[in-house]
């Protein structure tokens, strides 16, 4: 009720996911679930509750503004890493609420020092090197005064990590590249430890490398799109599946996306539907209309494009997505009615459609398209 779309959360496929992710990394790197994004439109609160109630204790968010959407779903012993924005008006609240977070440049350093002393509580810190993606981190001709200024202030944080982001561990044209950041890491880690510098972990891989490149788990990986059943792309899906015993795909996603029919129609031959001549009948047509637009998600650019099910069915998205309603063609699946389930991610019957189906029409990546689901959609654990 009052609702136009939800989206369901199949909690026992998270947690045959969570299983499959801690039975490859095994005891020796630890899982930290990256739940940015609103958990790439999973829900955050819903899926920290699933996750921590399966015994994950260790979670990534990309700023202190998400961090502080989460901060009542913590629990005994619950890690929060704050892994991307940090601005110096949130230091002091992010250190005295037990926060971990990034420490990307030279001014967040300081800053962190500055109020770890004045508030006598450490900081709990994750140096992040630059080690080729050319995004955040120290670089190479910073090292040593960070070095310096670590040493100088020991009474004043905990080095909870040392960790670097790998650029496209995903595709194997980037190899070389995430090859080199790897050793850069090393290198960088090798320097420190010298200086008596030793994190508590070290941590590199996202889902990409982790699933691909065992060496490059260190002591923890960061992962995000594989917890919700979703392969970074195909080519890390297929190599995995060519490399182990495995025979079908271990994750399960986890997402229904779902509407209703609101209104049914009949165009004739030669006639155009919705705005513009985006689509003419080029038939007699039934037509579906949903009440489901470009404003929660589903992209304009599938105008024409995407399909949804309904009736175990797909039925073809014509002429443009609106901003709150999109039609769809249903000439060829009978006894159509108003208020007939539509799913528009997931399965109904036999038929499904996968996030990576529909990128590929959108030409989004997994990663847009989930984290795009407006927050305003109810997410219900089933
Ligand atoms: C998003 C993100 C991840 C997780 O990436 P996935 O490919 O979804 O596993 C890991 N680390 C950082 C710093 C990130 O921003």
């Amino acid at each position: 009720m009052f609702e136009t779309s939800i989206i369901e959360i199949d909690a026992e496929k998270y947690r045959s996911n969570l299983r499959f992710l801690q039975k490859t990394f095994g005891p020796e790197a630890e899982l930290c679930l990256v739940i940015k994004g609103n958990a790439y439109g999973h829900g955050e609160k819903e899926i920290m509750n699933l996750a921590l109630d399966a015994g994950i204790r260790t979670f990534g968010v990309f700023s202190a503004k998400e961090a502080l959407r989460v901060i009542d779903s913590r629990r005994e012993g619950t890690r929060l890493i704050i892994t991307g924005d940090i601005d110096f008006s949130e230091i002091e609240w992010a250190i005295e609420n037990d926060f971990e977070f990034h420490v990307n440049n030279p001014r967040i350093l300081s800053s962190a020092l500055d109020y770890a002393k004045r508030i006598k509580k450490k900081a709990k810190i994750h140096i992040e090197f630059e080690t080729g993606m050319n995004r955040l981190g120290f670089e190479k001709d910073e090292l040593a005064a960070l070095a310096k200024c670590l040493r100088e202030n020991r009474d004043h944080f905990e080095l909870k990590g040392f960790c670097t982001h790998l650029a496209g561990a995903e595709s194997f044209s980037n190899f070389p590249r995430v090859k080199n950041q790897v050793l850069t890491f090393d290198e960088n880690r090798e320097q420190f430890r010298e200086q008596d510098l030793v994190p508590e972990q070290n941590h590199a891989a996202c889902s990409a490398a982790a699933i691909r490149f065992p060496t490059m788990r260190y002591e923890m990986v960061r992962i995000g799109i594989l917890q919700f059943g979703y392969w970074p792309n195909h080519e890390t899906y297929v190599e995995y599946i060519a490399n182990s015993e495995i025979e079908h795909d271990p994750l399960k996603p986890v997402m229904t996306w779902k509407s209703r029919v609101m209104s049914t129609k009949n165009v004739a031959k030669g006639e155009y539907v919705g705005y513009g001549n985006a689509f003419l009948a080029n038939a007699d047509r039934q037509l579906a209309v949903i009440p489901v637009g470009y404003s929660d998600g589903f992209s304009r650019s599938l105008s024409n494009q995407g399909r949804v099910l309904v009736r175990g069915c797909q039925a073809p998205v014509v002429g443009t997505v609106n901003m709150n309603a999109l039609t769809v063609d249903v000439t060829d699946i009978p006894g159509i009615h108003i208020g007939d389930e539509v799913v528009l991610i997931g399965r109904q019957g036999d038929q499904s459609i996968t996030v990576a189906s529909f990128s590929d029409f959108s030409n989004q990546l997994n990663y847009e398209l989930l984290s795009r689901l407006p927050p305003n959609i109810p997410r219900l654990i089933i």
